[in-house]
């Protein structure tokens, strides 16, 4: 077994997803006992989130190589940075290690694939759903993507670093979200990718009339396809 490196800590409500989901996937393929054998390098969010906030994205990148740089130290064999917006510098990061970046684009592309769906509505940080890093990257993969307004993005933005973030999960939040993706909807989106790693927490398939594609939980279970070389990260690149 290939061993998985997590950044993580942005935040740590969604990296305990990680490391539950991937223990979970490891023990229901190979039984027994096993778990997923991994390291986890966990940020200070309050430390990120002031860098994103005031644009510094050179310092955040700085941190990102830091904490990657940690991880092929201590043995890691590729690398997931488990948060969508910090995929903003993912290419910067890659360039400073030697062992592969496991892009939560390219796994999300693909699960979005497997479901025949060709166009999505996209929810994130204003950073994700805005940046040219993730919608560009989603495209060459063949997919077309649409976002909420201006106002709906402001929305989900707060509801992100005010509540999920801080591990609030609330009913009036859940519905702001089930009507922004009514609209997506109605703008053609024929499934939602929850582009933020702790949308999941408050956004359940069941409360939803389309497909969601749970970010978290797509970029945790290609991590163990890579681990257990089911798959190899090129072929998330291939879509
Ligand atoms: N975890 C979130 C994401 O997937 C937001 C936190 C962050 O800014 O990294 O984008």
């Amino acid at each position: 077994m290939k061993t998985i490196g997590m950044i993580g800590g942005m935040s740590w409500e969604s990296s305990i997803e990680y490391y539950r989901l991937v223990n979970e996937e490891v023990k229901r393929q190979l039984g027994g006992l096993h778990s997923a054998q991994c390291l986890m390098y966990s940020v200070d969010f309050e430390e990120i989130e002031r860098y994103q906030h005031q644009g510094d994205w050179e310092k955040a990148t700085d941190v990102m190589i830091d904490a990657a740089q940690r991880l092929e130290k201590g043995g890691a064999d590729f690398v997931v940075i488990c948060t969508n917006t910090m995929h903003k510098m993912a290419d910067e990061v890659q360039a400073a290690i030697s062992i592969p970046l496991l892009h939560i684009v390219d796994a999300t592309a693909q699960a979005v694939k497997s479901k025949g769906i060709g166009k999505v509505g996209l929810l994130g940080t204003r950073f994700t759903m805005e940046g040219e890093f993730y919608g560009s990257r989603l495209k060459t993969h063949g997919l077309d993507v649409v976002i909420p307004d201006t106002v709906d993005r402001e929305i989900v933005h707060r509801i992100i670093y005010h509540e999920l973030v801080l591990g609030k999960i609330l009913t009036s939040s859940s519905k702001e979200f089930q009507r922004i993706i009514q609209t997506l909807q109605k703008n053609g989106a024929e499934g939602i990718v929850l582009g933020c790693t702790e949308i999941g927490l408050l956004v359940k398939q069941k409360d939803n009339i389309l497909p969601v594609i749970d970010t978290t939980v797509v970029h945790a279970l290609a991590a163990v396809d890579v681990a257990l070389e089911n798959k190899n990260i090129e072929d998330f690149l291939q879509g």
